[in-house]
C-alpha cells in the first residue's frame, strides 16, 4: 500500500514512469486520470511555469500535485532554446525538427560543438497546507554535438554529450540516464524533501 497519491502535471509517459520509479513511495498518478491537460506555459523561467503545472492539477484535485518544466541551454547562441526548448522550431515541431534548428544555428556559427547545459525544475503544491510549495532544481552539464548519436531517449538527447561520458544521453539506458539527469536530481532532492515532510 502506498503511503499517499501525487497527481503528476503531465501528459508525458515517459515522465510519469520516471518519477514513479524515484518515489515509490507514492502513488504517482498522471492528471490524465481528471481529464486535465497540460496549462499554457506562459511563465518567465522554468520555476513559474513548474508552479502553473503543478497549481493547475492541485486547484482541480485537491490531491498534492507536482509540475517540472525543463529545458537545454546553449549559452553559445544567446542560450537557446531554453525556455522554448519542446517548441524551438515551432508549434508542432516534432523532436528532430527541434534538433534540426539547433544544428543548423551552430552550423551558422561555424560551431560543431559547444558547452550546454540541460535544467529542470521540479514543483510540489499542497504536500502539507494548501499554501506550502516545494521547489527543486538539477542541471547536467555537457556539450551539443552536431553529429547526433544514438536511438534511445527522446528530444535534444542524440545531440547531448554530458561531461565525463563518452556517449550521447540517446546512447544511455534509462537508468543511467536518471541517475545523472537533470530531472533525476530534481526528482531526488524532491523524495529527500518529501521524506522529511
Ligand atoms: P517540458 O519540461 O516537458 O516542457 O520539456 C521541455 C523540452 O526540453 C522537451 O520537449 C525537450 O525538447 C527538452 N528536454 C527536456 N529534458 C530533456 C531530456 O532529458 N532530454 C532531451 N530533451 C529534453
Amino acid at each position: 500500500m502506498k503511503e499517499s497519491k501525487l497527481i503528476i502535471a503531465s501528459s508525458n509517459k515517459g515522465k510519469i514512469n520516471e518519477f514513479q520509479k524515484i518515489l515509490p513511495d507514492f502513488e504517482c498518478i498522471p492528471q490524465s486520470v481528471f481529464n486535465i491537460s497540460d496549462v499554457e506555459e506562459t511563465g518567465k523561467d522554468f520555476e513559474e511555469n513548474a508552479i502553473l503545472k503543478a497549481k493547475n492539477a492541485f486547484t482541480k484535485t485537491n490531491i498534492s500535485s507536482v509540475g517540472d518544466d525543463s529545458g537545454l541551454i546553449v549559452p553559445a547562441i544567446n542560450n537557446e532554446p531554453g525556455l522554448y526548448s519542446a517548441r524551438y522550431a515551432g508549434l508542432n515541431a516534432t523532436d528532430s525538427d527541434n534538433r534540426n534548428k539547433l544544428i543548423s544555428k551552430l552550423k551558422d556559427k561555424k560551431l560543431e560543438s559547444t558547452y550546454a547545459y540541460f535544467f529542470c525544475c521540479i514543483v510540489a503544491v499542497g504536500i502539507k497546507g494548501q499554501n506550502e510549495i516545494i521547489v527543486c532544481g538539477g542541471k547536467i552539464e555537457g556539450e551539443v554535438r552536431t553529429i547526433e548519436r544514438g536511438e534511445k531517449g527522446f528530444g535534444y538527447d542524440p545531440m547531448f554529450y554530458p561531461k565525463g561520458y563518452s556517449e550521447s544521453f540517446a546512447e544511455l539506458n534509462s537508468l543511467e540516464k536518471n541517475k545523472i539527469s537533470h530531472r533525476g536530481q530534481a526528482l531526488k532532492k524532491l523524495m529527500d524533501k518529501l521524506n522529511k515532510t
